[in-house]
Parts: structure tokens; C-alpha cells; sequence
């Protein structure tokens, strides 16, 4: 990765960006116009289309009709799966042009953008379309004179509402399934993350998905986002964002028609460290990068550290240390290793949770603060809070930002009761060299996701979802296909 080419892309004006409905640019039917800021220096960089209630229904029943007359569905799955590779080709080939678009809309420091956003999109693409014509149906145990079939068909219409922290990665585990299994796709970027994910979108149609199979409507969640929840004509509805909207697309689904709807929602993740882990050192530097890179914007961030009393004074100064060796900045820097914060409301949000950590009796050991104030940008430094309680704030609320609380256990029992502590079950680590403990870690503690001896990282072969309220069903891995698929019983009289 060359900083050179990384700056003459940066130099480069951005166009404004319209919706993409039946394989057409489209403004919004209003004209309206919504501002995009980038987070490295607060400027507004380039407008999206301001989508309104009528854009999401054309881009529904763009996707309806697709799906209808089969120009998807009806492909054999070969063709389909030579597009979606040809797509994962394409998203491969612009990688860097995409990885810096993102970047400059939501923050991520360029080398983990690079890695997580085009690098995985295209694996998780190819993953599915591997995948799609090796997915079979199956006959039942049927009395002989019974033929019992079960057929994998595709639900129809997906809609699939997208966060910014990691746009095109989550879209790609929504997209992949959804298209390798023959649906047609309604896509709804977050207002503040939207256009590598619409770059991607377009890139589709380019290695062949055929138009109105997959349409992307730009604009705010509360008007765009709740008009594809109140649909009548999306089967199900596919999201990864906070649990306050989660319950929303819940009751969009309960007063209109029942979609199924999957929700991928935030954590407060817990890291356990034992005494007995066989490097407490490297286990520092992890728990340093688990919560503090992405500017801590990651949905398994660990954001919770569990230290065992007796090492709890030196493994915490290891981590503090690890965190101060963090260059926070231009996440267009290569040297960069935590970029900006997404917006100037999360940046307030994440200072006050600070904040409250003081007043709740916690003691913040580094960071705390707001930092490059005079780039326009929104940084904050790296922030460790200790002594924080059970039911502090920061033990039971997702912060979503660089803020880091920790709290100390004396056994293993009380570890699993404070792991268990929250309404989340997202992710979790436990650091130990005993095996046994380790496995009882993974069955006791309650979560999707349970790393041992290490944090984060995981790629397309294994699940992602949560317990609890982190979330229903699960992104990636063949799991994730059952979404996307309705269950149709043939009972044949022979
Ligand atoms: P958010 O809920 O504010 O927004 C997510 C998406 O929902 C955006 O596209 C937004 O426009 C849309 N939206 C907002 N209001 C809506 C409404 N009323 N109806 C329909 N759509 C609406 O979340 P965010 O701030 O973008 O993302 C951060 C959250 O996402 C965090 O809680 C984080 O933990 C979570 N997250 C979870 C995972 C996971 O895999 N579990 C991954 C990444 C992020």
C-alpha cells in the first residue's frame, strides 16, 4: 500500500451520488439533497440523494418485479454464480479506489479499511457464490409409498439496512447470501457511511447482476429506513445497527406484514484475563487493538477488560502503554492506527460516557478527551477507565468509541457472573493456558463468539450473531444462508 497512491486518490473531487433503482442513477423525487461530511476534517465532501418514502417504494417494487419475472431467481445457478465473482473481481480490482471513498466518509484507519472493508467484501462475494450451487435440498424419511422433498427457495424481496462502521464488509454479508440464493436486494446505507457501499452496489450491475436485482436508496434512516420496514412487500428485512433501531424494525414488521426480520445489534463484550494466560504481554497489545482500533466502532469490540486481581495492576499499565504506542489520526496515514471517530454526535456520545465513568467513581488512567480539534476532525484518544463496577454505565451501556473499562475479579466464578452481567451476548475472550478453563469459558459465558487466547478476527467459514439483545440469526458461514431461503415441503403420493 503506497501513501503516494493513497493521496492522489484523497486529492480526487467525489461525485455526488443519486439512488440506484432498475440499474439507473435516480435522485430523490423531491430533489433533496443530504450533506456528507467527512469525519477527517468535518468538511463536507460530496451530497447523496435525501431519499424520500416514494424513492424506497420505487426501489421495492423495482426489486419485486425483478424477482417476479425471474431475470435472477430463474438463472441457473452457474450464470449466477459467474457474476458474483465477477463482482468480487471487480470489488478486488478497485480496492484501494473503494477503501479510500470509505475512508473518507467514515474514519477507518486506511490498513484496517483495506483489510476489512474491499479485502473482505470480495471473500465473503466469492464465499457465497462458491457456495450457491452446492446447496442442496432434501428427501425426507418418508413411508415408501411417499415422496417427501424439501425445496431451498428464495424469499423474494430483501431489504437490508447497512451501519458505518464497516459498510462494505456488512453489506457483503448481507449481500452475498441474499443474491447466491436468487433473491432480489433493496439496500439502505447509513446516512453517515454510505458511498463506498453504493460504489460496491454499482459495481454489481457492472460484472452483470441484471437491473432492478439489487437497488440502493441513500438517505435517513428514519424516513427511507422506515418505509422499507413498513413495506408490505419486503419478505424479510436484514440489519446490523443499534438495538434502539432494532426494536423499531421489530414493530415496522408487527404493523405491517410480518416480515422476518434479523437483527445484528451492538455489545459490551467482555475480555477475561486469567493470571494463568500464557502472555500476558501480547495479551496487553490484543486487548489494546480488541477495543481500541476503528476508533473502538466495532461490534465485538472488547470493551469490557476482566482482569484476575493479582495481575491486574501491571497487566492494565501493559495495556495503557499498548493504547499510548496507538498513533491516533489522519486515517489516511499508513502509519495511522486509529482513525477518526464517524461523526461529531458520536464523538460527544463517546465523551460523555467518560464523563459519567468519573462520576460513577471510575478512574480514567489515559485518554479521556477529545484530541486534533484543530483538523476540523473527529479524534479521541485512546481512553481506559478502572475501578469500574457491575452495574456502572460503562459495564452495562455500549459506548461504540474508544473507551475501555475495566474491572477486577478474584475466580473464575465471578469472572462467568460479571461476563454474564449485561443484556448483550455479542462476543467475548478469555486469556488462559489451563484447557480446561478454557472450555469451560466458551460454554459459560454467554455470547455468538467466544475467542481464546486472542481477540477478534474471524473469517466468511464461521457465524457471527448474537445472544440476548445483540441480536437474532447470524451473518456468514453457511448459516447465514438459512435467512435468505424459505423451506417448501412436496409430499408426493407415489
Ligand atoms: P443505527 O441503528 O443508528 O443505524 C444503522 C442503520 O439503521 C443506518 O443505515 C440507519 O440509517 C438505519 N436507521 C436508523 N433509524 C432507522 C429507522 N427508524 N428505521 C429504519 N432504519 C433506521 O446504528 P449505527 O450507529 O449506524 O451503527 C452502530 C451500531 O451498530 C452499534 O450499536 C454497533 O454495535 C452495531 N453493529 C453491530 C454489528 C454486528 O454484527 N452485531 C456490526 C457493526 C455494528
Amino acid at each position: 500500500m503506497e501513501q503516494t497512491q493513497i493521496d492522489a486518490l484523497r486529492a480526487r473531487p467525489v461525485a455526488a451520488f443519486d439512488h440506484l433503482i432498475e440499474g439507473k442513477y435516480v435522485p430523490a423525487s423531491d430533489g433533496g439533497r443530504l450533506d456528507i461530511i467527512s469525519p477527517i476534517d468535518g468538511t463536507v465532501m460530496t451530497t447523496t440523494a435525501a431519499g424520500t418514502v416514494d424513492d424506497m417504494q420505487a426501489a421495492i417494487a423495482s426489486a419485486r418485479a425483478a424477482f417476479e419475472d425471474g431475470r435472477w431467481a430463474a438463472q441457473p445457478p452457474a450464470a449466477r454464480k459467474k457474476v458474483l465473482m465477477k463482482w468480487a473481481d471487480l470489488i478486488e480490482a478497485n480496492a484501494l479506489e473503494l477503501a479510500v471513498l470509505g475512508v473518507r466518509d467514515n474514519g477507518t484507519e486506511i490498513g484496517m479499511a483495506l483489510k476489512a472493508e474491499p479485502g473482505s467484501a470480495a471473500g465473503t462475494i466469492r464465499y457465497y457464490a462458491e457456495a450457491l450451487d452446492k446447496i442442496y435440498g432434501e428427501i425426507a424419511a418418508t413411508p415408501g409409498d411417499i415422496l417427501g422433498m424439501i425445496h431451498k427457495e428464495p424469499v423474494g424481496v430483501v431489504g437490508a439496512i447497512i451501519p458505518w462502521n464497516f459498510p462494505m464488509m456488512i453489506g457483503a454479508w448481507k449481500l452475498g447470501p441474499a443474491l447466491a440464493m436468487g433473491n432480489s436486494v433493496v439496500l439502505k446505507p447509513s446516512e453517515t457511511a454510505s458511498l463506498s457501499l453504493m460504489r460496491m452496489a454499482a459495481l454489481a450491475l457492472e460484472a452483470g447482476l441484471p437491473p432492478g436485482v439489487l437497488n440502493a436508496i441513500t438517505g435517513e434512516g428514519r424516513v427511507v429506513g422506515e418505509a422499507m420496514g413498513l413495506s408490505m412487500d419486503v419478505d424479510v428485512l436484514v440489519f446490523t445497527g443499534s438495538g434502539a433501531t432494532g426494536r423499531r424494525l421489530m414493530e415496522y414488521s408487527a404493523r405491517s406484514n410480518m416480515k422476518r426480520v434479523y437483527l445484528e445489534l451492538g455489545g459490551k463484550s467482555p475480555n477475561i484475563v486469567f493470571a494463568d494466560a500464557p502472555d500476558l504481554d501480547a495479551a496487553a497489545k490484543v486487548a489494546a487493538a480488541g477495543i481500541f482500533r476503528n476508533a473502538g466502532q466495532v461490534c465485538v469490540a472488547g470493551s469490557r477488560l476482566l482482569v484476575e486481581a493479582s495481575v491486574h495492576d501491571a497487566f492494565v499499565a501493559a495495556v495503557a502503554k499498548a493504547s499510548e504506542a496507538m498513533r491516533v489520526g489522519d486515517p489516511l496515514d499508513v502509519n495511522t492506527h486509529i482513525g477518526a471517530v464517524n461523526s461529531e454526535v458520536q464523538l460527544k456520545a463517546n465523551l460523555s460516557f467518560v464523563e459519567t465513568a468519573r462520576a460513577e467513581g471510575g478512574q480514567v488512567i489515559t485518554g479521556g478527551g477529545r484530541i486534533l480539534q484543530e483538523t476540523g476532525g473527529y479524534y479521541m484518544a485512546p481512553t481506559i477507565v478502572t475501578g469500574v463496577t457491575r452495574d456502572a454505565t460503562l459495564s452495562q451501556k455500549e459506548v461504540f468509541g474508544p473507551v475501555l473499562g475495566v474491572t477486577a475479579f478474584e475466580t473464575e466464578d465471578e469472572a462467568i457472573a460479571l461476563a454474564n452481567s449485561t443484556v448483550y451476548g455479542l462476543a467475548g475472550a478469555a486469556w488462559t493456558a489451563n484447557l480446561g478453563r478454557a472450555h469451560r469459558m466458551v460454554r459459560a459465558v454467554r455470547t455468538g463468539v467466544m475467542h481464546i487466547n486472542t481477540y477478534g478476527g474471524a473469517d466468511a467459514t464461521v457465524p457471527l450473531g448474537g445472544v440476548g439483545q445483540s441480536g437474532n440469526g447470524s451473518d456468514k458461514s453457511l448459516h447465514a444462508i438459512e435467512k435468505y431461503v424459505n423451506l417448501k415441503t412436496a409430499w408426493i403420493k407415489l
